[in-house]
């Protein structure tokens, strides 16, 4: 079962990632989150994206489509996933799609989680989140017993860098401008879910879970 979780930043994706694959037992696979990765390493990918992201400008297709499409392809990924930030155009949708078609697998549902543009940027402007197992929190809706600390496993939490107003500004544009087609997309290929991404991330997660069902 492939799923991908579509939505602006800030609607709660990474959350309700966490929450679904446990539920569905399928690994997620986050773009944001495996470049991430690469720039902690220092590898050559971390570095190419790096000045993209720091702009919260999309990092250009060809190093991204070829990043997920290589994890994907990973043994743990054979019989699923769960797409969290991938795809984010409609040129990495139609890479996607060809590249399951040729293994006869398809995209089953699109989730598309649904924020206002104030509530968007009220979540990113309080977002935290641990830099061991990326689970988010937020300042004042959602804090961890312990300042500074991961609830689940301990770690440390981080602002990232492209949380600032600046950057968050430019990130919500490039969705409404890139992403948000393929709103369209996936609801003329009659595979979209549109849920109600208000409220608690457990209310949120309900939601999702009866839809899907
Ligand atoms: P995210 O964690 O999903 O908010 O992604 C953080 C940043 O990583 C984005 O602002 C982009 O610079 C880059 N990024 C993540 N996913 C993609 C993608 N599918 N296509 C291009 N850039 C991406």
């Amino acid at each position: 079962m492939y799923i991908i979780l579509l939505g602006a930043p800030g609607a709660g994706k990474g959350t309700q990632a966490v929450m679904l694959a446990e539920k569905l037992n399928l690994i997620q696979v986050a773009s944001g989150d495996l470049f991430r990765q690469a720039l902690q390493q220092e590898t050559e990918l971390g570095k190419k994206a790096k000045s993209y992201m720091d702009k919260g400008q999309l990092v250009p297709d060809e190093i991204t489509i070829q990043m997920v499409l290589e994890r994907l392809s990973a043994p743990d990924c054979e019989n699923g996933a769960l797409l969290d930030g991938f795809p984010r155009n409609i040129q990495q949708a139609e890479a996607l799609d060809k590249t399951l078609a040729q293994q006869a697998k398809a995209i089953e549902r699109v989730v598309y989680v649904m924020v206002s543009e104030g509530e968007l940027l009220k979540r990113l402007s309080g977002r935290w989140i641990c830099r061991n197992c990326q689970a988010p929190y937020h300042a004042v809706d959602s804090p961890p017993r312990i300042a500074g600390k991961c609830d689940r496993c301990g770690g440390e939490l981080y602002q990232r860098p492209d949380d600032n107003v600046e950057t968050v500004k430019k990130r919500l544009e490039v969705y409404f401008m890139e992403t948000s087609p393929l709103i369209d997309y996936y609801s003329r290929a009659g595979k979209l879910l549109e849920i109600n991404g208000e409220g608690g991330a457990a209310e949120v997660n309900r939601r999702i879970v009866a839809a899907l069902s």
